[in-house]
């Protein structure tokens, strides 16, 4: 099969052929998960305690490529109680040999999302790949002067001096990720509203503290009229269904990040809700099954 991706005259390119936005609703909230675009990374960033084998076969198995991986970058947009709700921003600049993702500004524009409108901004954790899009050239001018930035207090002080002890990540990306989270605390100062575990952003939308992935990592809990959803940040990766026990280079205490990652999966089988996160393949909308000792990602059917 070939997909002709270019763009010529009178042919539509990818951005109109691949949709980068999908919309649902959860009772009365309305939800759109908007990609960002997709990283690029080593597939050795997937588990750094695991025999490398094996994870060979797991890529292998899952047809995807043995070196570079894709990784999808999502964002969402909630509206509830009149207010509407960014959350996570995707990389805007910050990085820039990730050429293909930075594209949220633009896409929201698209989805017929002023940046304007947008009232609070949740930060599920400030590595560069949340938080960088409200970096991005001419973003900040564009936002209301009274948007409010919601991240947990323990993550804006771990990033004040940041442990990067435990973590595997390739060259370059600790200094860039301590350069972002750096200036993006500066530039939003005066924005930032910090919780400690817990916080209720408008009816139904509850930002809540997992750590793990970073000490102030958050899931945002949305509830409405008997349905639920949770966009579970970098939580859950694509491999953490069936080895939730792999630890990803990019996590900052990987135990705690593993007990909170089979914390989450178990109880979003158990009760059956939906789980949006951050790069799982776009929109990524989809239910948790258990599978033997591990679990089982099952997609939702898109609603058109
Ligand atoms: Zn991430």
């Amino acid at each position: 099969m070939s997909l002709d991706n270019t763009s010529h005259s009178g042919r539509p390119g990818l951005d109109e052929l691949v949709p980068s936005r999908y919309a649902l609703r959860v009772g009365e909230i309305d939800v759109l998960v908007v990609s960002d675009g997709v990283l690029g990374l080593p597939t050795r960033m997937l588990a750094h305690n695991a025999d490398q084998a094996v994870v060979a076969a797991w890529l292998d198995d899952m047809f995807r490529p043995p070196d570079m991986l894709d990784w999808a970058l999502n964002a969402v947009v909630v509206r509830s109680g009149g207010r509407t709700i960014l959350i996570d921003a995707g990389i805007g600049g910050e990085f820039p040999d990730l050429r293909r993702a930075g594209k949220l500004a633009q896409r929201l524009e698209a989805a017929g999302i002023d940046l304007a409108s947008v009232t609070d901004v949740v930060l599920t954790h400030m590595h560069m790949d949340h938080c960088g899009g409200l970096l991005a050239d001419g973003v900040k001018e564009r936002l209301r002067p009274d948007l409010r930035v919601h991240v947990a207090a323990a993550e804006a002080e771990f990033w004040e001096s940041p442990d990067f002890s435990r973590v595997s990540m390739p060259t370059g990306f600790p200094d860039a990720l301590r350069r972002t989270a750096k200036r993006f605390l500066k530039e939003y100062h005066s924005q930032l509203r910090t919780f400690e575990t817990e916080y209720e952003v408008a009816p139904g939308v509850l930002a809540s503290r997992t750590g793990g992935h970073t000490p102030g990592h958050s899931v945002v809990r949305l509830a409405s009229g008997g349905d639920r959803l949770t966009f579970a940040g970098d939580l859950v990766f694509e491999v953490g269904f069936e080895h939730p026990d792999w630890y990803n280079g990019f996590e900052h205490d990987p135990e705690e990040a593993a007990r909170a990652r089979v914390r989450l999966l178990r109880e979003l089988a158990a009760n059956r809700e939906s789980l949006v996160a951050t790069h799982l393949s776009f929109p990524s909308v989809c239910h948790v099954a258990v599978d033997g000792d591990a679990f089982r990602w099952v997609p939702a059917f898109w609603e058109h």
